[in-house]
């Protein structure tokens, strides 16, 4: 039998009003959930998925843990059905259990969304997880660097979480334990504030896990805590055991886990400040000319050129204003509007795909459904993107 020892901490973070991420530290399992909705969704959504993995007595192979994240899911699902104003709630889960076979105990890891899990060694920071996030869609197709996902602003957008549909696809793998491992579970709060190397950091200076989680919190709310932060550092105090490998099998067996990326150690250059246009400012009205030469036709070309001026103000503070909204247009495809509707100026059509909105995934037909809205144009086009590659993978 595996034995462990376990820290946990969460916290609003400086700017939500709410935390909507759990944690559960419960023998045979540890779980993040980073829960997302309005209306208190997001509070329900990962409190019913980790109530329901609460429930969980042993874990005897990694299909049973898949079965119970799935249980979970329904839960979700079953209660956003029961309250119509919780529509649309969701959560991400990331799990590490412990899976209690006689002779071979192994952990098992199940995944949804884009909370993560780190493993920490004397080699590193690795992440085992692949986020299921728009950004992590962009990198995989060449689309975004990963220093470009690391601060985009569409970074919290998931493709993934539980509560959405009756069936999800849950990650899922399972690892050796290894006796010094430490493992650590986290919501994008965490990894979205302190960079990897600082993460690996505080990891290897804080003996107890207890103060480790503290920590972690505290730099990501030191940071500018943007977000809730969860964190579970899982240290592997005694190793179960497990059919004698030799160790070069065991060595091979890591390796070719899934997910088992290195994080970067070195973090990438930021990229420059992102340039926006700025508008000129509207030049100085013409100065009326001396009563002494005062005609009614150059009153009126005054008032001409007034009301120009007028009218060009209002649009570059119209355009200067407004953002971009990813829609439904009437064809019931996807189209990308620019503006919204102020005085006399309708929102114009910048974009018309031919993607189907009825086709897209159930999360990002909603999003569609209800204007999905970005500040700049580049923003938008990369979620436009996205959805492409939705369709170009055939999902
Ligand atoms: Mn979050």
């Amino acid at each position: 039998m595996t034995s462990f020892a376990v820290g946990a901490a969460t916290d609003t973070g400086q700017v939500r009003a709410a935390n909507q991420d759990r944690y559960l530290v419960s023998e045979p399992v540890f779980v993040v959930a980073d829960g997302m909705g309005g209306h208190m969704g997001g509070e329900i959504a990962s409190e019913v998925a980790v109530l329901a993995l609460e429930a969980i007595d042993t874990v005897g192979s990694l299909d049973e843990l898949i079965g119970r994240v799935q249980e979970a899911n329904a839960a979700v699902v079953e209660r956003a059905r029961a309250q119509p104003e919780l529509r649309g709630m969701g959560t991400t889960v990331c799990v590490l259990a412990d899976i209690e076979r006689p002779g071979s105990d192994r952990l098992g890891v199940a995944n949804v969304g884009d909370s993560r899990l780190y493993r920490l060694t004397a080699d590193g920071l690795f992440q085992h997880t692949e986020d299921h996030s728009l950004v992590e869609a962009l990198v995989r197709d060449g689309r975004l660097t990963r220093a470009e996902a690391a601060v985009h602003p569409q970074r919290n957008i998931v493709t993934r979480a539980l509560g959405i549909d009756e069936k999800v696809l849950v990650d899922a793998w399972e690892l050796i334990p290894v006796e010094g491992d430490r493992y650590l579970l986290c919501s994008d709060g965490l990894f979205n504030e302190v960079p990897e190397p600082e993460i690996a950091e505080v990891l290897r200076a804080q003996e107890s896990p207890e103060d480790a989680a503290h920590e972690l919190v505290e730099r990501a709310n030191d940071a500018g805590g943007r977000d809730n932060i969860t964190v579970v550092v899982v240290d592997v105090v005694a190793a179960g055991s497990f059919d004698a490998l030799p160790a070069d099998r065991v060595s091979d067996t890591r390796k070719a886990l899934p997910g088992g990326m290195l994080a970067s150690e070195s973090p990438e250059a930021d990229d420059p400040p992102v340039t926006r246009s700025v508008f000129d400012p509207p030049p100085d009205q013409p100065s009326a000319a001396p009563p002494s030469v005062f005609t009614w036709r150059l009153a009126a070309m005054v008032a001409a050129v007034m009301i120009v001026l007028v009218v060009m103000v209002v649009a570059l503070l119209q355009v200067g204003r407004s953002g971009y909204t990813v829609v439904k247009g009437e064809e019931g495809t996807v189209e990308l509007l620019q503006g919204e509707g102020f005085l006399w100026f309708e929102p114009t059509v910048e974009v018309e795909t031919d993607l189907v909105v009825a086709g897209l995934p159930d999360l990002d037909r909603e999003r569609v459904e209800a204007g999905q809205e970005f500040e700049t144009r580049s923003e938008a086009d990369t979620y436009l993107a996205y959805l492409q590659t939705l369709v170009d993978d055939g999902s």
